[in-house]
């Protein structure tokens, strides 16, 4: 069966210093409970092998928060999913909507930081989502629908078994705005049944659909409770030992 996974994604933020020492207070905090689920922190590349070196990975999963698009060569400022894997880190955020926004990244590309995440023994977190405007035009299965298609449904039924799904409303991304437990729940029904459509139901029964935005202490269970939201990623609440595992505990 899936599992339920809880990530953190820290975004542009937190010198190496301060990075370091939130993930030791994680990694601390977790060494006194059993969590119902994975836990996972994404951090900004400078940090991740000092991160590896101070947490138990067994306890709390390492993850990068993009990787490039090539392996290696002549793409200066690049990061490529190699050099992610070598610092220890075994997942990788991929399709966040910040990128997709600000890094203009498509489908196309996509596909291929996918492959190589892949290739890499990284397991990609891949974000997908609606920005507002879709929410209000009713476009947003459909959009959705695309996103998954395009970047995805060419993979092995092997391969996309690989991947954690995260449902990030655009709206509901660092706005304090969070998308209704049911309007999150219908979503991810939506999601697993577009897998179950491709890939049939034990694929998509087994796959992690996690939600995004605005995810806190005070609505983790609410949210955890639906049936088809296997966790969350959590970026403003994640900067914060205490509300992450607030979060956490939430299953
Ligand atoms: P917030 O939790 O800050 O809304 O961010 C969500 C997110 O984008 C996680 O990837």
């Amino acid at each position: 069966m899936r599992k339920n996974v809880v990530a953190g994604n820290w975004k542009m933020n937190t010198t190496l210093q301060e990075g370091v020492a939130l993930a030791k207070e994680v990694n601390e905090a977790l060494c006194g409970v059993t969590p119902k689920c994975d836990v996972v922190i994404c951090t900004p590349f400078t940090h991740l092998a000092s991160v590896n070196a101070v947490i138990d990975t067994n306890k709390l999963g390492l993850g990068a928060e993009n990787c490039a698009d090539h392996k290696s060569g002549a793409y200066t400022g690049e990061v490529s999913a190699p050099m992610v894997a070598s610092t220890g880190a075994t997942y990788v955020i991929l399709g966040h909507s910040e990128r997709r926004q600000y890094y203009g990244e498509t489908s196309e590309i996509l596909k291929e930081k996918v492959a190589l995440a892949l290739e890499n023994n990284l397991t990609p977190i891949f974000c997908i989502g609606e920005v507002l405007a879709e929410r209000e035009d009713g476009s947003y299965n459909e959009v959705v629908k695309k996103q998954i298609e395009e970047a995805l449904f060419h993979l092995s039924a092997e391969e996309f078994g690989k991947i954690i799904l995260a449902y990030e409303p655009v709206w509901a991304i660092g706005t304090g705005k969070t998308a209704t437990p049911e309007q999150a729940e219908d979503m991810h029904a939506h999601i697993r049944n577009l897998i179950a459509e491709r890939y049939g139901k034990e694929v998509a029964d087994n796959t992690s659909i996690l939600y995004g935005g605005s995810c806190k202490p005070s609505n983790a269970k609410e949210l955890f409770a639906k049936p088809d939201i296997d966790g969350g990623l959590i970026g403003g609440a994640a900067l914060d030992a205490a509300s992450f595992m607030g979060i956490v505990t939430a299953f």
